[in-house]
């Protein structure tokens, strides 16, 4: 992964089932609020856990881009 890079994290609220998968996954990128997760931060580092918690959301309510505005694929 390269050094700078950062990645942009939304979670769409109203797709989200809020059943915290994302959270348990990366913590430190997403919360609960009000029953549904969203990102702590708009810009997170490349990560394997954040690739996790996109993978592991049964709803595709995370979005994630990477630098250049393409949203990352599993398997990265
Ligand atoms: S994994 Fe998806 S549905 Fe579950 S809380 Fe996170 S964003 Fe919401």
């Amino acid at each position: 992964m390269s050094g700078g890079a950062e990645w942009t994290v939304e979670v769409e609220r109203a797709v989200c089932v809020g059943n915290k998968m994302c959270v348990a996954v990366a913590p430190d990128v997403f919360e609960m609020a009000e029953g549904k997760s969203r990102a702590r931060t708009a810009r997170v580092r490349p990560s394997e856990s954040v690739v996790d918690a996109y993978e592991s959301c049964p709803v595709s309510a995370i979005v994630v881009r990477d630098e250049t505005g393409e949203e990352i694929e599993s398997g990265i």
